[in-house]
C-alpha cells in the first residue's frame, strides 16, 4: 500500500500539560484510492495530515509512505520523501503573487534539481489536466479562487508524488466549483494511481469518495458511510 499509518499519536504541549491531537489512529490508502476524513474542528483532521506529510513527527506509531517506513529517516532523508513521493495541498493556496501559473510549478521542479527546460512539456500537460488549459501566463491575481485551487493541485502533482494529501480543499469555494474540485482529486487520484487523504468538514462533497472515515477527538472511526458504488 501506498501510505500506511498505524497506532499513531499525536501530543502537543499545552501549557503544563499536553493536548492529544490523533489518539491511536491506523489507517491505509492504496495506490488508487481517495479516503475522505470528516469531523468537526478541532478533531485533528490537520494533525493527520501533517504526520502523513511527514511534516510533524509522531509521540509513537508508524508512519510508511511508499513502503518505507519513515521512523529511522532523518531530516534530510523526510525531506527526499517528501519532495519525491508526497503533494500536499494546503487550505489556502499560498501561491506567489509574482509568478505565473506555470512558473508557480516550475519553481517546485526548481526545488527538485530539474531543469525548468526538461519540465515546460510536463507542465503544460499537468494544467490541462486540471482544467487550466491556455491560463498557464496568468498571475494568481487574474484567476478566480478555483482556478487557484486547480493550480496548486497541479503543483502539488508535478513531482508525480504516489501519496496525496489535501486539507479542506473546499473551504473557500462554492458549492459548484467545491463539486468540481472534488471530482478533479478523485480523477488525477485514478489516473495517477495516487493514495489520497482529503480532509473535510462539508460532507455534501462525499458522492465522489471511495471511502469515508470520521474522525472525533483525534480518532479515528472507519468506512462510516462508505460512498455508493
Ligand atoms: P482539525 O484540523 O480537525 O481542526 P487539528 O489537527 O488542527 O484539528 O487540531 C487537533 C487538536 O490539536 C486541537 O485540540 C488543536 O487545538 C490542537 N493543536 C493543533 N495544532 C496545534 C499546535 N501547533 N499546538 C498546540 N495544539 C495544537
Ligand atoms: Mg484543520
Amino acid at each position: 500500500m501506498s501510505l500506511h499509518l498505524s497506532d499513531v499519536r499525536l501530543t502537543y504541549p499545552d501549557g503544563d500539560s499536553t493536548v492529544t491531537a490523533l489518539d491511536g489512529v491506523s489507517v491505509e490508502v492504496d495506490a488508487g484510492d481517495m479516503l475522505a476524513v470528516i469531523g468537526p474542528s478541532g478533531s485533528g483532521k490537520s494533525s493527520l495530515l501533517a504526520v502523513a506529510a511527514t511534516l510533524q513527527r509522531p509521540d509513537s506509531g508508524a508512519v510508511r509512505v511508499a513502503g518505507q517506513d519513515t521512523a529511522g529517516l532523518s531530516g534530510k532523508q523526510l525531506s527526499r520523501l517528501r519532495l519525491e513521493e508526497i503533494g500536499i495541498v494546503f487550505q489556502q493556496p499560498n501561491l506567489i503573487s509574482s509568478l505565473t501559473t506555470a512558473e508557480q510549478l516550475l519553481v517546485t521542479q526548481h526545488m527538485r534539481g530539474r531543469s525548468p527546460r526538461q519540465h515546460r512539456e510536463r507542465v503544460r500537460e499537468l494544467l490541462a489536466t486540471v482544467g487550466l488549459d491556455g491560463k498557464q501566463h496568468r498571475k494568481p491575481h487574474q484567476l478566480s479562487g478555483g482556478e487557484r485551487q486547480r493550480v496548486n493541485i497541479a503543483r502539488a502533482l508535478t513531482g508525480k508524488p504516489s501519496v496525496l494529501l489535501v486539507d479542506e480543499p473546499t473551504a473557500a469555494l462554492d458549492h459548484d466549483r467545491g463539486t468540481r474540485i472534488v471530482e478533479l482529486l478523485a480523477e488525477v487520484t485514478r489516473e495517477f494511481r495516487l493514495a489520497t487523504i482529503m480532509v473535510t468538514h462539508d460532507t455534501e462533497y462525499l458522492g465522489q469518495v471511495d471511502r469515508i472515515a470520521a474522525m472525533r477527538d483525534g480518532a479515528l472511526s472507519h468506512d462510516t458511510a462508505a460512498a455508493p458504488v
